[in-house]
């Protein structure tokens, strides 16, 4: 399977990742990669960039050597009323904002509360895709996520990153998950949660899980980038897109 678009990459911008943009588009158009985020960790998190750094992404060029950048942040889910760690203004400037629950600034507690959380955070309309909600370390109801994702058309997204090198044990969380999603109607995104150049692009994990669970392909929206591309469009971002709608309108 053939997947144009990688939601989900860090650059050294995290504090614990290890390379440079320049280097994750390197990867990206070795691996016909089409349109690549760059969702460095929100300002909360330890190390993470200071909020000038997302407020100054726009110098960041369009197209880099043909491939389509994004804009984005992963940012942190604070609390159980779905506050995120930058301000709504500033988050509808960017173009993608993920959403997770991290450790260090959510601490996990039960499956009611993680639910509650994610869901408002949808519901709030700050978030385009939910990430690695397969983490063992925060359960949540795979079902009610599912159907608040479907409703909010907030992605889903399977993380490769949380088979290989991060949250181990999160492989039967992601599959009820993508279940879920198959279910009630939503649609499934593929980050490969690079914080290493080497693994931009990688998405043989998600792949493998999909495939195992007969998840419907037209459904994975970042198989294409076009799509991908008109899924953000239609979130009535402020951020201007039509230069990247025009790269990939002409091809
Ligand atoms: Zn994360
Ligand atoms: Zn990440």
């Amino acid at each position: 399977m053939y997947n144009e678009v990688d939601s989900h990459t860090h650059t050294v911008a995290s504090g614990h990742a290890y390379s440079t943009l320049a280097e994750n588009i390197a990867v990206a158009v070795e691996r016909e990669i089409k349109l690549l985020a760059i969702t460095d960790h929100g300002p909360a998190m330890p190390g993470a960039p200071h909020p000038w750094f997302f407020s100054n992404i726009r110098v960041v060029p369009r197209i880099i050597n043909g491939v389509g950048v994004l804009r984005g942040v992963e940012a942190n889910i604070m609390n159980n009323s779905g506050e995120l760690d930058m301000n709504p203004d500033e988050l509808r400037r960017l173009d993608i904002v993920l959403g997770g629950l991290h450790e260090p600034l959510f601490t996990p507690r039960n499956r009611a509360t993680h639910t509650e959380a994610v869901i408002r955070t949808m519901a709030s309309g700050q978030i385009d895709v939910f990430a690695h909600g397969g983490n063992p370390a925060f359960p949540i109801d795979a079902d009610e996520v599912a159907k608040a994702a479907a409703e909010y058309r907030v992605l889903i997204e399977i993380n490769n990153s949380s088979f290989t090198t991060s949250r181990a044990g999160s492989e039967p969380n992601c599959r009820a998950l993508a279940e879920a999603v198959a279910v009630h109607g939503g649609q499934l995104t593929f980050g490969s949660d690079a914080h290493f150049a080497g693994h931009v692009g990688v998405f043989d994990q998600c792949v493998a899980l999909v495939q195992s669970i007969g998840f419907p392909e037209e459904r994975i929206i970042s198989r294409r980038a076009l799509g991908f591309l008109n899924f953000l469009i239609s979130k009535n971002k402020h951020s201007d897109l039509s230069e990247l709608s025009a790269l990939f309108d002409s091809q």
